[in-house]
């Protein structure tokens, strides 16, 4: 058997004469970085014995034993799934538990959450905070499951007034896909949402397919896209709903 060597100096020592090395990194590097995940968080969650072999880890189906974060009891899942899927078995119990059922679908503010940070998703709130009054209070929404380990999302622009969610994506939004992987986590993000009874509008631009029920399709943001944002929004929650949120256009002179 061949041994490889990647980029990120995971796999096979590159400088051995019988290794074969890539100039990409592993599978497991690109995995977190698809998901915004770190290694260091990674070897934090794993059992304390299993963490020298998770450093060097490159396989996505690898096993291996976890803690919880809530402290329930270890469980064992590949890193696949502590990445993208649901965590122990106690923590998605409460997920779905009368609890978390009263809170599910509320907005709150999460301390020190990174939002609005490229500039295209600030020109986005920009744009529409000139058409209707945003909530900059809130960045987060309670969910009724577990999405990425933690029982909330984080969409890029909330309007809980009307419950509705507007996500801005291209493929080369900073360390983002929106491909592949990142397109099924978007589809589980919106499912998740809609189950505490949101809805999601997206922007897709720079060639991205149409992806759930309430897409814009453009090439880039543009004042027109807004516009079929306002449009959507009356669709989904009716003008009775979207009216009060308006705010007076001044005409152009
Ligand atoms: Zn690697
Ligand atoms: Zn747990």
């Amino acid at each position: 058997m061949v041994a490889v060597s990647f980029r990120c100096g995971h796999g096979a020592d590159a400088s051995s004469p019988d290794s074969v090395a890539l100039s990409r990194v592993c599978p497991l590097c690109m995995l977190l970085h698809e998901t915004q995940r770190s290694r260091a968080e990674l070897l934090a969650r794993v059992a304390p014995p299993q963490r020298a072999a998770l450093a060097g880890e490159t396989r996505i189906g690898a096993s291996y034993e976890w803690r919880c974060r809530r402290g329930h009891d270890r469980y064992s899942a590949t890193v696949g799934q502590v990445l993208t899927g649901p965590s122990c078995a106690k923590c998605r119990a409460n997920a779905a538990g009368p609890g978390a059922r009263r809170e599910a679908g509320v907005a709150f503010m999460k301390p020190g959450l990174r939002v609005g940070t490229s500039q295209v998703e600030q020109r986005l709130r920009m744009l529409l905070g000139q058409r209707i009054r945003l909530h900059h209070r809130v960045n987060a929404v309670r969910i009724a499951r577990m999405f990425y380990g933690k029982q909330e999302v984080w969409p890029d622009i909330l309007i809980p007034q009307l419950r509705v969610a507007v996500e801005y994506d291209d493929p080369g939004r900073s360390r983002r896909a929106h491909r592949g992987l990142k397109a099924g986590s978007d589809v589980e993000k919106d499912e998740a949402l809609r189950e505490v009874g949101w809805e999601v509008i997206r922007i897709r631009a720079g060639g991205l397919d149409a992806l759930g029920p309430h897409s814009i399709v453009c090439s880039s943001l543009t004042v027109a896209a807004v516009d079929e944002v306002i449009a959507l929004l009356r669709r989904i929650r009716g003008d009775a709903a979207v009216d009060p949120l308006l705010i007076p256009q001044q005409h152009a002179v």
